[in-house]
């Protein structure tokens, strides 16, 4: 096998994950982009191993275990040793990766992908460590330069991911965390990170490892800016708040692909370049998005909460008395209505509903009401959320509409189902600027005529904040889990 050939897959993977990225970007060609990703991911495994067994066939001088330095490999020798450094471990990580895939829930999958962030991250500090540890490139200063990017954005991505598994898991509170000058302390770890990197950069050859010399200096300099970076990832998704975890998710799955292109740097590897590159930059697109989408600044979010004073927290109100209701009045309702708009959150995932609100959504569209769903840009744990789980249940995608485009529609609505959901139509955002939501734009649900709530107690949602809408007089409570009361409904019906 030539190299010729290695490049030549290695642009068809990347052409793949451009095709899967573009089929990703619409419900409708989603499946096919995720095809696509996989093929390419294929590619990229397959002629990745098949290069490595190639180089370790080629090479003269590498130090392969039983074999002694500067010998040519055979053709026997070298595949053998292959299989022991590169398909069992591989192997183990695969079998690991199937069982955390086929175990984990719908609703823990911002978790999981926040974990896998985090191998990222360590993976391209420990590639930074080894390229330096066995000397290669002794006195190559773009060398050191791009190692010490690589091994930064792996560090930050690391231990940002792992508040972030913590958070999103609630193995720890998802308030913001924000020490007193907490943008001072993240300005002055970014600037103590540039004079590390220039000093280590300039450092004379023979202080460096494998330049001759006592390389102690350029070891210290090296660990020094590691954990400055760590810090900084602890820091800086620690001061983010619950209502901010999706654009966090994000902006860590961005700053996994440039820690990954950075450690296709190091590694010359030009399909990790461009695949690391692919992830960092729709990465980086889809927070902006979602920054767009909740109102938020790109910059202070990227930068950990910089630019809030992190004191916001959402205060205890008495709102009143609430209403509550039984399924066969909701029925009642729904018979009378002729326009229904359903908004359903993470509570529809957790009851695992869809099907059942699909049931009654034809049901009712069979009796002649105009239903349609409103889906707000954050609503569940993950973005498109929603939009899966109705695509699972079959609901038609010209009755599913995003934020933007239904939420003039609620004053001419007769009923609105709020399935689960519950940040996602707190008027609080829009009406009290002390909450920690405040300025998200939200679901306009309370302008409908009546509006029923279907969760199982009047406790918060994801970001923590009470909910003024469940006690206005249009609000009715409908308490238990979300698919019974939604079978219960159509049984009445
Ligand atoms: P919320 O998390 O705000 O609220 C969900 C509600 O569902 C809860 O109040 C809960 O109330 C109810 N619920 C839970 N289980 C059930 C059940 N079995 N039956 C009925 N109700 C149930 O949901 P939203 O979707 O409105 O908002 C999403 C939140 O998550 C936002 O704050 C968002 O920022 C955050 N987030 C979103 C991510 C994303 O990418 N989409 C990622 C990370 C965080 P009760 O316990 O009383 O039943």
């Amino acid at each position: 096998m030539s190299n010729s050939l290695i490049q030549g897959s290695y642009i068809i993977a990347g052409l793949a994950f451009i095709l899967a990225l573009a089929g990703l970007s619409k419900h409708h060609t989603a499946k096919r982009g995720t095809v696509f990703g996989m093929v390419g991911m294929g590619i990229a495994l397959v002629f990745t191993i098949l290069g490595t067994v190639l180089a370790v066939q080629q090479q003269l001088d590498l130090d392969v275990p039983g074999v002694e330095a500067g010998t040519v490999l055979t053709t026997a020798a070298a595949p053998s040793w292959a299989v022991i450094a590169i398909v069992v471990p591989m192997a183990v990580g695969a079998l690991l990766g199937i069982v955390l895939a086929v175990r984990v829930e719908m609703t823990g999958m911002p978790e999981l992908i926040a974990l896998l962030h985090s191998f990222v991250g360590l993976t391209a500090v420990l590639v930074g460590w080894v390229s330096y540890l066995e000397p290669g490139h002794v006195g190559d200063k773009l060398h050191y330069g791009e190692l010490f990017a690589g091994v930064f954005i792996g560090a930050v991505t690391f231990t940002g991911s792992i508040i972030a598994y913590l958070k999103l898991s609630a193995k720890m509170k998802s308030a913001p965390l924000a020490l007193p000058k907490h943008n001072l302390i993240n300005l002055g770890a970014v600037v103590a990170f540039l004079a590390v990197t220039v000093w280590f950069v300039i450092l004379p050859e023979d202080q460096h490892l494998g330049g001759g010399g006592d390389a102690t200096l350029g070891l210290v300099l090296l660990s020094v800016m590691t954990l400055i970076a760590l810090l900084l990832g602890l820091h800086l998704v620690a001061a983010i708040g619950g209502g901010d975890m999706p654009v966090v998710v994000s902006m860590l799955n961005s700053y996994s692909g440039w820690a990954a292109a950075a450690a296709g740097f190091t590694l010359e590897n030009d399909l990790l370049i461009i695949t690391g590159a692919l992830v960092g930059s729709s990465g980086a697109y889809l927070s902006y998005i979602m920054c767009k989408a909740m109102n938020r600044s790109f910059i202070s979010v990227i930068m950990g909460g910089f630019g809030s004073d992190g004191q916001v927290v959402g205060e205890a109100k008495d709102y009143g008395e609430h209403r509550e209701v039984m399924a066969p009045e909701v029925a009642d309702l729904l018979k009378e209505a002729s326009s229904v708009i359903i908004a359903p959150g993470y509570g529809m995932a957790v009851a695992q509903a869809q099907n059942a609100v699909a049931d009654l959504t034809g049901k009712l569209r069979a009796r002649g009401v105009e239903v349609r769903f409103a889906i707000h840009p954050v609503a569940g744990r993950l973005p498109g959320h929603m939009n899966v789980l109705l695509a699972e249940a079959k609901v038609p995608y010209d009755i599913v509409f995003e934020m933007d485009e239904i939420n003039e529609d609620f004053p001419s609505t007769d009923v609105v189902l709020v399935i689960g959901a519950n940040d996602t139509v707190n008027p609080a955002a829009l009406d009290d600027p002390t909450s920690p939501i405040a300025g998200m734009p939200v679901l306009h649900v309370w302008e409908a005529g009546q509006v029923i709530i279907f969760k199982r107690s009047m406790a918060t949602g994801y970001a923590g904040v009470q909910n003024p809408l469940f006690f206005n007089e249009n609000s009715a409570m409908l308490f238990g889990d979300a698919k019974d009361r939604v079978e219960d409904i159509i049984h009445n019906l």
